[in-house]
């Protein structure tokens, strides 16, 4: 099944996320983690691309795995930065074998000294046709509520994104937020910016102190003086952490459902607790 008939129900849905091993001796403990979410039932399972696409073959198997053993849509993840052409095609061509027909088309990090003039994909944009020339995928494409780091500005971002859009993307997920006003501009801005593919909020729940500082870092993400709060007096109790974490996440889950956002993605970051507890959270709001 096709992500974008999933998020253009009228039934509000919600996903889950895992990320690969980097090593094939981590792959069971990750096939467990993701079998303890799949359980649970979201509407789709998205699987991370490791940096540089040197575990693609690991990002398929759990993709297959997730739609052969319980019948949930896979979205797998697809970086092309540091790819060649054939290298892409070829990860293509393992999907489709394989029987995954969704693609979130990123470009990835930069890697520091790459030499950006003899690479063949710049940006999502260049991949995206590409992956439509390839199959038929339904492909999707990352936003950045709070502008992606290397833009100057939001409207730079946005008519970037304009162009992403453009090359063929039928929805895009976001980066996380923890404040959803922030959210709500992003998508009046969108609108504005001729932007009018459906957009999966993705919220982040933060379990952990170092987990928090570490997002910060790559994202620049907003922290509210509530959440921060909660961070400073609970983040170094584990317990307390993931109570409070998954508490908060799902405040937002709730507030985003509440005013018309119908498609959530809930990066669990292989943590079958997070997702329970969410769900949990959420059984009546969710049926
Ligand atoms: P792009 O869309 O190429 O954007 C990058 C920058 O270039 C932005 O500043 C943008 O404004 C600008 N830009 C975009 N298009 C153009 C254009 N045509 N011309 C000029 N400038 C342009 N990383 C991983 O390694 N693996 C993953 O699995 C992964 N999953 C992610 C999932 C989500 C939902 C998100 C939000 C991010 C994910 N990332 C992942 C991180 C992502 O790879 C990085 O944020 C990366 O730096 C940007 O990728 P992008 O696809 O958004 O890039």
């Amino acid at each position: 099944m096709k992500v974008i008939d999933i998020i253009k129900a009228e039934k509000p849905s919600l996903s889950f996320e895992v990320f690969p091993p980097k090593t094939f001796q981590s792959m069971e403990s990750v096939l467990r983690a993701t079998d303890e979410i799949a359980e649970l039932g979201p509407d789709f399972m998205s699987v991370t691309y490791g940096a540089g696409g040197s575990t693609a073959a690991f990002t398929a198997e759990i993709a297959e795995h997730i739609q052969d053993v319980y019948g949930i849509p896979a979205l797998a993840h697809l970086t092309c930065v540091s790819s060649s052409k054939d290298k892409i095609a070829g990860v293509l061509t393992d999907l489709q074998s394989r029987g995954i027909e969704n693609v979130l088309a990123l470009r990835g990090d930069v890697p520091e000294g790459l030499d950006v003039g003899s690479i063949d994909y710049r940006h999502a944009s260049d991949l995206i046709p590409a992956i439509r020339a390839h199959g038929e995928f339904c492909i999707g494409g990352a936003c950045y509520p709070e502008k992606h780091p290397e833009s100057v500005s939001i409207s730079e971002d946005l008519r970037n994104l304009g162009m992403k859009v453009g090359s063929g993307c039928d929805f895009l997920t976001t980066q996380m937020f923890f404040d959803n006003n922030i959210l709500y501009n992003f998508l009046y801005r969108a609108k504005d910016a001729g932007i009018n593919v459906p957009v999966v909020a993705g919220i982040m729940p933060v379990t952990n102190a170092v987990q928090i500082r570490r997002i910060m870092a790559i994202s620049g993400s907003m922290l509210p003086p509530r959440f921060i709060r909660i961070v400073e007096r609970y983040g170094d109790d584990p317990e307390a952490m993931l109570q409070a974490g998954t508490v908060y996440a799902t405040e937002q889950i709730i507030d985003l459902y509440a005013n018309g956002i119908r498609a959530v993605h809930v990066y669990t970051m292989n943590r079958p607790e997070v997702a329970r507890r969410i769900l949990h959270n959420l059984s009546a709001i969710i049926r």
